[in-house]
């Protein structure tokens, strides 16, 4: 069994084909140093705590106990279906019987000329530790991109004292995913800590000197800053399967059980596109952790020759300041929403498809003060429930009970 990309997905998936029983060799491919390791801390704790600790997956000790082999620093650059085997970049090869393709996603390149040293992006470790060198109070960041890195990136910099600017060129913060009612609680609890959002705008230039950074708006508005954080969304890395001769279909083309074209490979985490089955088997990519965490543990399944089909919803989250936004499954789905609101200013808003069926649910509030509702919600959203808006929208109706009905 051997696993490309050593993130949260191939990490978990290596873990896993030994939770499961197998007991033949097992080898995890990485391009970075590190052990396998989380990415979600890297734009929050990794940014403000006072050590830029690594949250590893699995430590040495773990994958040698294991009988994990993790090779590190190396790239694989090619698969040689026929033969079974990859080509890797230190020169050497590998045999596989199944092979996982995880390699995951990378930033979205900003395509203007001007870029340089301070200008970066935010994905490995490596990037947090360089970004964090400039955090410091009395020093600008300025954020192209009013998505999830570029938020949470915002609150950790004005948890650390620096100035922020964020940048975005639609018309308001988190467009494609998050209900305006939401973004918008999110913009004000920016803007209450001296975050400034500007939206609407395009980039006309950017000139970075390596000392400092040159932004000019549409509207002739000039944003200098120390540092440009580009949070522009991310594209999934697909060229190594594509050069197979893999299908790619936004992301590398699995069927429900994560198998390519290609018996002997699957592909899973942000990498892969998949059919979802609870919404007609629409084929989507996700870049959440839990989803990366969860098609690990299937694709090592089915590596084994389970054959099981992935059947869960999506979910994920995003803490800025004292808040935490959850959303599970596609808003895009819906047509109509309720809203339910909760204790502490937390409310939940339940997205209904046409024919009434609860298709998502995107909560925010303090701490975890939307979790419990929205992982019900989760739950009547896998049972292709239709509760009544009513009784959605009415906080002494229990969503347990919904759920037992
Ligand atoms: P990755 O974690 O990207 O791992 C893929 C690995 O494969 C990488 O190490 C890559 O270098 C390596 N690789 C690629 N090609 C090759 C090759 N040819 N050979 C060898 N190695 C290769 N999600 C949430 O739900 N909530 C959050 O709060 C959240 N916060 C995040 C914060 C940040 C800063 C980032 C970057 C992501 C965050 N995410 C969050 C998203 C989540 O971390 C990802 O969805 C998850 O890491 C995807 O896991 P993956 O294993 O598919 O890909
Ligand atoms: P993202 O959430 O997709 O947000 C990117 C944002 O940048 C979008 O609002 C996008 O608008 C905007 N944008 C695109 N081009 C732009 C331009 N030229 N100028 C200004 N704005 C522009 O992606 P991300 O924040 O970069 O995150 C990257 C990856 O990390 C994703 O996989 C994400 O899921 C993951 N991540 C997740 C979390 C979380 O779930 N809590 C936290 C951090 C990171 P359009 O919609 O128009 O493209």
């Amino acid at each position: 069994m051997v696993i490309i990309g050593a993130g949260e997905c191939g990490g978990r998936a290596a873990l896993a084909l030994r939770d499961l029983g197998y007991e033949g060799p097992v080898t995890l491919v990485g391009d970075e140093p590190h052990l396998p390791y989380e990415r979600p801390p890297l734009s929050k704790e990794a940014m403000t705590s006072e050590a830029p600790l690594i949250k590893a997956i699995a430590s040495d000790e773990l994958l040698a106990e294991r009988s994990i082999r993790h090779i590190h620093s190396v790239r694989a650059v090619a698969v040689d279906r026929a033969a079974h085997t990859l080509s890797l970049s230190d020169g050497s090869s590998l045999a596989y019987d199944k092979l996982l393709l995880a390699t995951g996603s990378v930033p979205r390149k900003l395509p203007m000329p001007g870029l340089g040293g301070r200008c970066v992006y935010l994905r490995t470790f490596n990037d947090a530790l360089a970004i964090r060198a400039h955090l410091s109070a009395g020093n600008r960041v300025a954020i192209i991109g009013g998505g999830f890195i570029g938020l949470e990136l915002a609150a950790s910099s004005r948890k650390l004292g620096a100035a922020a600017t964020v940048l975005e060129a639609q018309p308001r913060i988190l467009m494609r995913g998050v209900p305006a009612e939401i973004a918008e609680i999110i913009r004000k609890a920016h803007e209450a800590e001296g975050v400034k959002v500007l939206t609407g705008q395009g980039i006309t230039a950017i000139a970075d000197n390596g000392a400092e950074v040159r932004i000019t708006l549409a509207d002739g508005q000039e944003v200098v800053a120390d540092l440009a954080v580009i949070g522009i969304g991310a594209i999934p890395v697909t060229a190594l399967a594509a050069e197979a001769g893999l299908a790619i279909d936004n992301g590398i083309a699995v069927d429900e059980t994560l198998r390519t074209d290609d018996p002997d490979i699957f592909a899973a985490g942000d990498c892969c596109s998949f059919p979802l089955a609870v919404y007609g088997w629409r084929r989507v990519r996700l870049e959440a952790w839990r989803n990366a965490q969860e098609q690990g543990l299937l694709a090592a399944k089915n590596m084994l020759g389970a054959d099981e089909a992935h059947a869960t919803v999506p979910w994920f989250w995003s803490d800025q300041y004292g808040l935490t936004l959850q959303i599970a499954g596609l808003s895009d789905e819906g047509r109509s929403t309720v809203r339910r609101d909760l204790d502490d200013g937390a409310f939940i808003l339940f997205h209904l498809a046409e024919d009434g069926r609860l298709v998502a649910a995107s909560g925010i509030g303090p701490g975890n003060a939307v979790a419990r509702d929205i992982r019900l919600a989760e739950m009547l959203i896998a049972k292709r429930a239709s509760p009544a808006p009513e009784a959605l929208g009415s906080q002494s109706v229990k969503l347990k009970s919904l759920l037992a009905a």
